[in-house]
């Protein structure tokens, strides 16, 4: 069961044959998961906390699938909340976990906040004279008062818990609106009380954008603060800065770079406490992204970099997550998809960034043979220097080496699912990868990936899993946005049902890194979703050939109703791929004029 990379193409320098460590493939148990209970699985009501606004709960192949673009930041706020008489140097600060169920940065951790809210900007806040500002610190206040209990507003120091709770009833149920319940109990918001500390834009890789003002709040005097640990929140703490930075140090949480930035600022602590101290507020504030400018370096877990870069992909995605994996000594980058110039030198820069640190460049891995994931590798290898590719056989052999007939490199992929225009045929030097192959990483912290042969989105789709802490690169198999488009003959459904389930079987599963879209933290619970949508999916379309329903194009428009028809040739693809498996079952036969009929 051992088994070693293969040469696809070319001769294969001595120096890259030690990355890989052969290995013994590894039991990994029964393939198939209950099935059943991922059926019962219901779709959970979004969230409003921090970098979130109404999780949409259209079923995902249901989008229209015309070209978009990246989505509009909504406005959004949120309270670092800093513990009453906190310890400078080791302060303390209220961090919340988002529910495991949430479709959207569910099992991340955060601070309390969430989306304006359009009477926000009916309340007055006082010693604020900026109207955008004055706004934000209303929809701060409401939120932290909604998601924990506690109420940052003068003239309540004498409410007691039991009246703040009464006058959260009457908010929540909707008695009384934020701006009316304020002045009935003769409240005001003052800007004193909510200091400024940024302003970060989620990148445009999300199809949820907000723009997050993020405000450093001290905790009033006897308040308690408390999540019901509804569908939104699973919990909330009082956690030392330091000890939470050091926890996502150790791969134990994940959190979005404002979060993390947060944490990390607060962990070298500040002077005083009688006065949240300037130097503290600059610290903050230091660097364009606290301004603004959305992260391009989005490290959700320590040494895994993953850098979105623009692509023609399929909507509503706009971005590949190109992933560059590191230890202090070597750099193993993934999927450099985008064939635009501008994002092909934004990568190039941070990978060379990387190397000037002293690491060495171990590949360029790509996960599967769509132009969207491959579309910039040339350029890559042209601004390093010769890397190596490293990639299943039957990708590598879906990259025609063409560069001795045009020296350029630069020449068009004859593959039927890569379009011309976007992509560049391969150098030399692809290095294949097989089932259970591992590539080991020098260096600190060491880093060994089990290579996956996961096929079913495309026939040579590689998935990679690290044991250690139990993070799997998923590709296209698993994204964290949109749908997996399982297109005939270079899809197969049967196969992609078994790589989820594969997948699924994986012991320590922590985290997802997906080939489009945010980090998954509730890996398990996505993985359930998926299969049981795909299962939902094939017993409609059985359902449908049962009435009577023959062909692919019949099937979509009693399967498909809710999409837009533009998506109709692409639902067709996927219904496809159905029937091919449920023909393979037995359900169904196809007839030699290509008709679809129920067996009995
Ligand atoms: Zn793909």
């Amino acid at each position: 069961m051992h088994s070693s990379p293969r040469r696809c193409q070319k001769a294969l320098p001595n120096k890259v044959s030690r990355l890989f460590t052969t290995v013994r493939a590894v039991a990994i148990g029964r393939l198939t998961p209950s099935l059943e209970s991922a059926l019962v699985r219901r779709r959970m009501r979004g969230t409003n906390t921090l970098l979130n606004g109404s999780d949409e709960n259209t079923p995902k192949s249901h989008r229209s699938m015309q070209t978009s673009t990246a989505a509009t930041p909504k406005d959004a706020a949120a309270v670092i909340l800093l513990k009453h008489n906190t310890r400078p140097d080791d302060p303390e600060v209220f961090l919340v976990k988002r529910s495991h169920k949430l479709a959207f940065l569910g099992g991340f951790h955060a601070f309390p906040g969430g989306q304006f809210d359009a009477v926000d900007a009916e309340v007055e806040v006082k010693n604020c004279d900026d109207a955008d500002t004055c706004v934000a610190i209303s929809c701060a206040a409401r939120e932290l008062f909604e998601e924990t209990q506690i109420l940052v507003a003068r003239g309540g120091e004498a409410l007691t818990q039991g009246q703040r709770l009464s006058l959260l009833d009457d908010l929540q149920t909707g008695r009384m609106s934020w701006p009316a319940l304020l002045k009935h109990y003769e409240l005001h918001l003052d800007a004193n009380d909510f200091v400024f500390v940024g302003r970060w834009v989620t990148p445009p890789f999300s199809a949820r954008r907000f723009d997050t003002w993020f405000f450093l709040v001290k905790c009033p005097a006897k308040q308690r603060a408390f999540i019901s640990g509804d569908a939104e929140l699973e919990s909330g703490d009082w956690v030392s800065a330091k000890a939470a930075y050091d926890r996502w140090q150790r791969s134990e949480i994940l959190a979005v770079p404002p979060v993390l930035h947060g944490l990390k600022t607060l962990a070298a602590g500040f002077r005083n406490d009688a006065e949240i101290d300037q130097e503290l507020v600059a610290r903050f504030l230091a660097g364009p992204n606290a301004h603004r400018e959305p992260v391009r370096r989005i490290e959700f877990r320590p040494n895994y970099i993953c850098f979105p870069v623009r692509t023609p992909t399929k909507p509503p995605a706009t971005h590949t997550n190109c992933y560059l994996i590191y230890t202090s000594r070597e750099l193993l980058v993934i999927d450099p998809g985008s064939p635009y110039e501008d994002e092909q030198e934004a990568l190039a820069a941070a990978v060379a960034q990387l190397l000037a640190e002293g690491r060495k460049l171990s590949g360029i891995l790509l996960t599967h043979v769509h132009p969207d994931h491959v579309g910039g590798v040339n350029a890559l290898r042209a601004s390093i220097g010769n890397a190596n590719v490293l990639a299943h056989r039957l990708t590598a052999e879906a990259l025609p080496d063409m560069a001795e007939a045009r020296p350029s490199g630069r020449v068009a992929i004859e593959s039927p699912q890569a379009k011309p225009s976007l992509t560049l045929g391969l150098l030399p030097h692809t290095v294949c990868l097989a089932d259970e192959d591992t590539i080991e990483l020098d260096g600190e912290p060491r880093i060994a990936l089990r290579v996956m042969h996961t096929p079913g989105h495309a026939r040579g789709h590689l998935c990679l899993y690290e044991a250690r802490t139990g993070t799997l690169i998923s590709g296209d198999n698993i994204v964290g946005l949109g749908s997996v488009l399982i297109d005939p003959p270079e899809g197969n459904m049967r196969d992609y049902l078994n790589s989820l389930a594969r997948m699924r079987a994986l012991p320590n599963l922590s985290v997802i890194f997906g080939g489009h879209g945010p980090a998954i933290a509730n890996p398990y619970a996505k993985l359930d979703e998926y299969v049981a949508h795909r299962l939902d999916r094939e017993q409609k379309i059985l359902q449908a050939v049962r009435d009577g329903a023959a062909t692919p194009k019949g099937i979509v428009t009693v399967v498909y109703t809710d999409v837009s028809p533009k998506a109709h040739a692409m639902a067709e693809r996927a219904v496809l791929a159905h029937l091919e498996k449920l023909v393979e079952d037995g359900l169904v036969r196809e007839t030699s004029d290509s008709l679809f009929l129920p067996n009995n």
